[in-house]
């Protein structure tokens, strides 16, 4: 049996092959991905993940996808996607959250339930894998404030907990985990006041609905925050505001942000990236640094 034939064996109805990357992402772009597997359990992982290791199977790990960017030609290979694992549990100020639990809804909990800390990533739109994966943040606060630890399966096959303590992690970036499998994470809040919370979380989200081109497809902030800078404020003073290739135009309201038009190519929004980072970089000699990740062959 062929390896898709061996996982579709066991994944039935939740393996799927001939889905667009545009279906999924947030971007809604990219082109046919091999198969999509959308794991329920541990050991529904550690077997799919022992196939593609032993069998030199490309995979990309996947959460909400909004931060990636897909070929237009997909991806040869298997996506596992997380949206399944999704269980939570808290206990006084911890919670233990897997991997594909939306990350606003955790924060949605935590302000409900008075616990701070976390309050202003409020309305990110990944899940909690993704977070730690990226040390998602926002306003001042960033994932990595409240983790106490989190676990992964790596390529050998073994179950690991990660000490946040034990780890180097900074702005966007944690590392030493690049080909693991984020399986859950534990994070501790304080204390705090519930209504002050639920009033923060509220500011945050229309600051962001005003802030940011939520009408169209995007995947969040194309670039890393520079050095003493915003790539939003030096995209625009280099003139580059509405700047359009096919249908990925740099956003007018947040010139951070690509947004699709309507039926912008995976190859446009790359293109436009890359001629972002050649008009910066003539005019301020700063190399902008790619926060979102690209999938498959451009
Ligand atoms: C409108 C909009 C606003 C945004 N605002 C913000 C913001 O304010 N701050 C911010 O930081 N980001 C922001 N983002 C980007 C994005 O939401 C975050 O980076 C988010 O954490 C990504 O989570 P995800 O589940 O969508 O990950 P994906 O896009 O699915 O994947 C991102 C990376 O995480 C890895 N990954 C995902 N799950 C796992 C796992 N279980 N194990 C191992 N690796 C995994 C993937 O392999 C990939 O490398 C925004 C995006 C959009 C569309």
């Amino acid at each position: 049996m062929n390896s898709y034939e061996l996982i579709k064996s066991r994944f039935q109805k939740r393996a799927l092959s001939g889905v667009l990357a545009r279906e999924i992402t947030s971007y809604k772009t990219g082109g046919e991905i091999d198969l999509i597997v959308y794991p329920q359990t541990q050991e529904e992982i550690v077997w799919l993940f022992d196939i593609l290791v032993k069998r030199n199977i490309d995979y990309f790990i996947c959460g909400n996808a909004t931060n990636i960017l897909v070929s237009d030609d997909g991806f040869r290979g298997v996506f596992i996607k997380t949206d399944m694992l999704n269980k939570i549990n808290t206990k006084d100020n911890e919670i233990s959250v897997d991997c594909g639990f939306k990350w606003d809804n955790m924060i949605e909990i935590c302000v409900n339930k008075g616990l701070a800390g976390l309050e202003k990533t409020s309305y990110i739109p990944g899940t909690v894998g993704g977070a730690v994966k990226m040390n998602a943040g926002a306003f001042e606060q960033e994932t990595f404030d409240k983790l106490i630890s989190f676990s992964v399966l790596d390529i050998k096959g073994d179950i690991k907990k990660i000490e946040k303590s034990n780890i180097n992690y900074g702005y966007r970036k944690v590392e030493g985990i690049d080909e693991c499998f984020i399986l859950n994470a534990l994070f501790k809040f304080d204390y705090g006041d519930a209504n002050e919370l639920k009033k923060i979380r509220e500011e945050i989200i229309s600051k962001r609905k005003i802030k940011q081109p939520l009408d169209y497809p995007s995947a969040g902030s194309v670039f890393k925050r520079p050095k003493n800078n915003y790539a939003s404020k030096l995209i625009d003073e280099c003139g580059l505001k509405g700047l359009r290739i096919g249908d990925a135009e740099v956003s007018a309201k947040h010139c951070g942000f690509i947004i699709n038009k309507g039926n912008a190519k995976s190859s446009d929004i790359y293109n436009l990236i890359l001629k972002i980072k050649e008009e910066v970089y003539k005019k301020t000699s700063i190399d902008l640094e790619l926060e979102q990740i690209i999938v498959g062959k451009f």
